[in-house]
């Protein structure tokens, strides 16, 4: 028996960002009081306590702040997938997330390589963003 993906759980204040997903967007927050971006998703504004925050779509390009390579498999599912890269990702618009590098060269994985998102299709609910890095021909089926 295969194990199943543990998967996110789209709840109210997400929900805008995992619809985006699935339609091959990338969503962040932006406050309509001060402009401050912010991820991940939150009912106010961190940095004018603002509750104008509205959902704006992102370049879905960065740069990775940071980045491991996984030989040990996170859960039962990730056992054939690795190694992987996890990475925690700048994006242009000034937030900071989380997401796999896929579609890469994992050697050629750098903190500071320009990196671009893709989206990789899970289940008929959920699209995770992911990342690959910016210009890499590797494609993957
Ligand atoms: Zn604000």
């Amino acid at each position: 028996m295969s194990a199943t993906r543990p998967l996110p759980q789209a709840i109210d204040e997400t929900k805008p960002y995992w619809d985006a997903a699935r339609a091959g967007k990338l969503l962040v927050q932006k406050c309509s009081s001060c402009g401050t971006y912010q991820f991940y998703p939150r009912s106010y504004c961190i940095a004018c306590m603002s509750d104008k925050v509205s959902w704006v779509e992102a370049s879905g390009k960065g740069m990775i702040y940071t980045f491991t390579i996984n030989h040990r498999p996170a859960n039962e599912y990730m056992k054939d997938k690795v190694p992987y890269a996890v990475a925690a990702i700048d994006l242009d618009e000034g937030v900071r997330l989380l997401a796999n590098i896929v579609e890469s060269d994992l050697k050629a994985i750098k903190c500071g390589a320009r990196v671009q998102v893709v989206f990789e299709k899970v289940t008929d609910e959920i699209t995770l963003p992911q990342f690959k890095l910016a210009g890499s021909a590797l494609s993957q089926s």
